[in-house]
């Protein structure tokens, strides 16, 4: 009897992309986003500064829109993802790859995490940067551990600015709750399930440029190409490495 082939079968992220044009997610996606209502932060992009969160549909969702864009943009993107998820935890010099000339490039694809912003009570966003500053200091204590890197007290304990919550017609401020957030970003998740696999739904929310290197990197590699180039950086202010890096996967969106 013939044996079955049990190794699992890679999904490519080009079929990932045809599924989820087929399943016309953007629309989708666009009917949980108007959900929210628009900002009137003006060009602040304060909030910004961090790189772009996504959950896995929204990042499958932002990677078929920028597949469209010229290859110029597309090269521009990826090296500037590359530098950013490689180079974040040791300077303060680069914000979300996606912001352009003051303003964020992906409209209809930004994703939820960003709509959010400006719509929290002050109280829940000290809540969050002080969860976000613990989070830091763990990852410090890795680095300095493991690596004998130590990551700038500077960039690890940045918070961004309280943003005032967007306000109404009449100027009341809005706020959008824990649970609402939570029913949106069930919305989202509960998407992703028709036709994202298992593998792809954990963890569920992640920088969009982890998730980008992670297409051409596994995970330990990620972590070791990044402990080499920020030694490189913080020796000499640059680093071969992640030139290489970028010359190389720097084509890859
Ligand atoms: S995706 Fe757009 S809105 Fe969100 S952080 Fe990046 S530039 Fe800003």
């Amino acid at each position: 009897m013939e044996e079955l082939d049990t190794t699992p079968v890679q999904i490519k992220l080009s079929d990932l992309i045809e599924m989820i044009e087929d399943e016309k997610i953007s629309r989708r996606l666009a009917y949980i986003y108007n959900q929210i209502p628009k900002t009137n932060c003006g060009p602040c992009v304060k909030c910004c500064f961090v790189g772009a969160q996504v959950y896995p549909i929204e990042f499958l969702n932002i990677y078929a829109h920028l597949v469209k864009m010229p290859e110029l943009t597309r090269t521009r993107l990826a090296k500037k993802l590359i530098e950013y998820e490689m180079l974040h935890l040791t300077t303060l010099d680069y914000s979300c790859a996606f912001l352009e000339n003051d303003a964020c490039i992906l409209e209809d694809q930004k994703p939820i995490a960003c709509r959010l912003f400006g719509f929290y009570a002050e109280s829940e966003y000290k809540k969050m940067a002080e969860t976000s500053r613990q989070q830091n200091q763990r990852l410090a204590m890795h680095f300095a551990r493991n690596s004998r890197i130590l990551l700038p007290e500077k960039v690890m304990t940045h918070d961004i600015e309280f943003c005032a919550p967007t306000t109404d017609k009449k100027g009341n401020p809005i706020f959008i709750s824990a649970q609402e957030r939570e029913r949106l970003f069930q919305q989202i998740y509960s998407l992703a399930e028709l036709v994202v696999p298992d593998e792809w739904l954990e963890p569920d929310h992640e920088r969009f440029s982890y998730q980008f290197a992670l297409e051409f990197m596994t995970a330990e590699e990620i972590e070791k190409a990044q402990t080499k180039i920020i030694k490189e950086f913080q020796a000499k202010q640059k680093s071969p490495t992640l030139e290489k890096l970028m010359a190389e996967y720097g084509v890859h969106i």
